[in-house]
């Protein structure tokens, strides 16, 4: 069966920068289980992955645009301490979920200066070429269930 729009596919996958330093990986785990066009992936290896058979490698280099975007630096914002509520000390590296214009946003502490704190939306892979390889393990169809849910269940997915 080939990879296609709800199908739910099992990858293992090795993510690296353009120093080839691994920055995420599968490998030892349990495989990742998505549902194909979905938006679960980034864009660009969704794409590359689309029409692929289970067994098959690929390896894809993503740019930013198709990956986790383009630093932006609109998305840093300073905001008064007192704001980010019921959160106790403030501290550099500390991380926020925020709803913004374009849906809830997760926000890492950048810096803390008196009252306030800066707080940049922007995903930490953002501005970074990623270059992954993937084994495809398996693909097969989707649930109605899963996609009712958006999501996989059982091997790899959410288990309710
Ligand atoms: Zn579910």
């Amino acid at each position: 069966m080939e990879i296609s729009a709800d199908k739910v596919v099992l990858i293992h996958y090795t993510l690296k920068d353009d120093a080839g330093d691994v920055i995420d990986s599968s490998a030892g785990g349990e495989p990742l289980a998505y549902i194909q066009g979905h938006g679960n992936l980034v864009s660009g290896l969704e794409k590359a992955l689309e029409g692929k058979q289970g067994g098959s490698s690929v390896a894809v280099s993503v740019v930013p645009e198709e990956g986790y975007g383009k630093y932006d630096q609109a998305l840093i914002q300073r905001v008064p301490k007192r704001s980010l509520q019921g959160s106790g000390e403030v501290k550099k590296g500390m991380q926020f979920q925020a709803r913004t214009p374009d849906g809830i946003r997760l926000f890492t502490v950048t810096g803390v200066m008196g009252d306030m704190v800066t707080l940049d939306g922007n995903h930490p892979l953002a501005d970074k070429t990623l270059h992954f390889d993937v084994q495809v393990v398996s693909v097969r169809e989707a649930t109605t269930e899963e996609l009712e849910h958006g999501h996989v269940h059982g091997v790899g997915g959410h288990h309710h």
